[in-house]
């Protein structure tokens, strides 16, 4: 009987592809109920799981992520904006320079970026291309000021090269 069934299934995989789609899509409440009574009741178990599986494949998961964050910010520039402001935020608070007395205002950081095109003014390297952030044309260490005159599109690379330096 067994064998006859499968043999069945086999021969027919287009027809029970088809009726499965049928069945999920009619049946889909039931179907969700059905699998989170399963979750609920083998939690323990699931996270362990999910515990071991996300140790064992760390590199495997960073690299899935880079992928996926390198694919949003092409394709979504709303997204790459709040990301690098995001960024922009990160560094002011934990980053080197955070002895920054008067952090720049996110409102003037998205003028800034915004007046620039997202193009770092030094090389012309354009967000997402490059990750950009905010420089300060005078530095704070010799009184620059964050008003929008003081303040410029760079990518990182040409802000990390240019230092305490004038232009
Ligand atoms: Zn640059």
């Amino acid at each position: 009987m067994y064998e006859a069934q499968k043999r069945w299934r086999e021969k027919n995989i287009e027809k029970v592809r088809l009726i499965n789609l049928n069945y999920r899509e009619k049946n889909r409440e039931k179907i969700r109920e059905i699998g989170k009574r399963y979750r609920d009741k083998n939690r323990e178990k699931l996270l362990a799981y999910k515990k071991t599986y996300r140790k064992k494949n760390a590199e495997k998961i960073r690299e899935g992520k880079r992928r996926w964050l390198l694919n949003k910010i092409h394709s979504d520039p709303e997204y790459a904006l709040r990301y690098y402001l995001r960024l922009e935020e990160l560094k002011l608070k934990y980053g080197k320079k955070s002895k920054r007395r008067f952090p720049i205002p996110p409102s003037v950081r998205l003028q800034v970026f915004k007046r620039d095109k997202f193009t770092c003014r030094y090389c012309g390297n354009k967000a997402p291309n490059v990750a950009i952030v905010i420089d300060h044309i005078i530095p704070v260490s010799k009184d620059g000021e964050n008003n929008l005159d003081n303040l410029i599109t760079a990518c990182e690379y040409c802000n990390s090269g240019k230092g305490d330096k004038y232009l």
